[in-house]
């Protein structure tokens, strides 16, 4: 278990408002509950009190500029699941996981291979937005990634789609690059990963759109041995 720092905790704040803007620090700072905050712990609940657990969530210093945590509230039973990184500022407004610009180009990704966003339950290893023009501190991301956990532990997908750095980054003990991974099936528990780049990053970087079909091609083929 990661060992609590009071002084690195209450650095990390300070930098925090400082991102946000603030030259001094605000007069009730200290009845912030700081010295108690907690990563969630693993336990044994459904989906109903998973959901409402994260949507309430206070573990990080993201939840003081989010407009609402960002999450899928539609399980349904759903085998297959989604991960993205962390919210952008459409998906922080409507609360949902990829409702924004790129929802689009995903849906185009998932039609390519027969499937379609709806058929996937949604999330994000990071489920609060940072602030403009800065990604996710690892602190954040150690904070957030026991969410994804608890999800696949509680909806038990049997196959993934993760999207970006960010999966590599947690479900991997030694850091790797995405495109040292991606495309090769990763087990987690009992579903199988497949990792692959980004939509935005195929935005700005058409060249690896091949490398994403590739990949696609090896998740629709375990899609069918699967469900076949
Ligand atoms: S980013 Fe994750 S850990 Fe941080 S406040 Fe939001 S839900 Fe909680």
């Amino acid at each position: 278990m990661k060992s609590f720092n009071p002084l690195r905790e209450i650095l990390t704040h300070l930098k925090y408002l400082q991102e946000l803007g603030y030259s001094e620090v605000p007069k009730d700072y200290f009845s912030f509950p700081l010295l108690y905050r907690k990563t969630s712990e693993t336990s044994d609940f459904g989906f109903e009190e998973l959901l409402k657990r994260i949507k309430s969530c206070t573990s990080c210093d993201l939840h003081r500029i989010r407009k609402q945590v960002v999450i899928d509230p539609n399980f349904n039973n759903k085998s297959l699941m989604l991960i993205g990184e962390y919210p952008d500022r459409e998906e922080d407004f409507s609360g949902e996981p990829f409702s924004g610009a790129i929802k689009e180009t995903l849906q185009k990704m998932l039609l390519s291979i027969g499937l379609k966003k709806e058929d996937f339950y949604c999330s994000l290893v990071v489920k609060c937005k940072p602030p403009a023009g800065r990604l996710p501190e690892d602190e954040e991301i150690t904070t957030c990634k026991n969410y994804i956990f608890q999800e696949i532990k509680v909806l038990k997908p049997k196959l993934i789609l993760a999207l970006g750095n960010l999966p590599v980054k947690i479900f991997y003990d030694e850091p790797l690059s995405l495109s040292s991974v991606r495309g090769s099936p990763f087990r987690y528990r009992n579903s199988m990963i497949i990792f692959t780049y980004h939509p935005n990053y195929m935005l700005k970087n058409p060249a690896v759109k091949r490398a994403i079909w590739e990949d696609l091609k090896t998740f629709k083929r375990l899609y069918e041995e699967i469900f076949g």
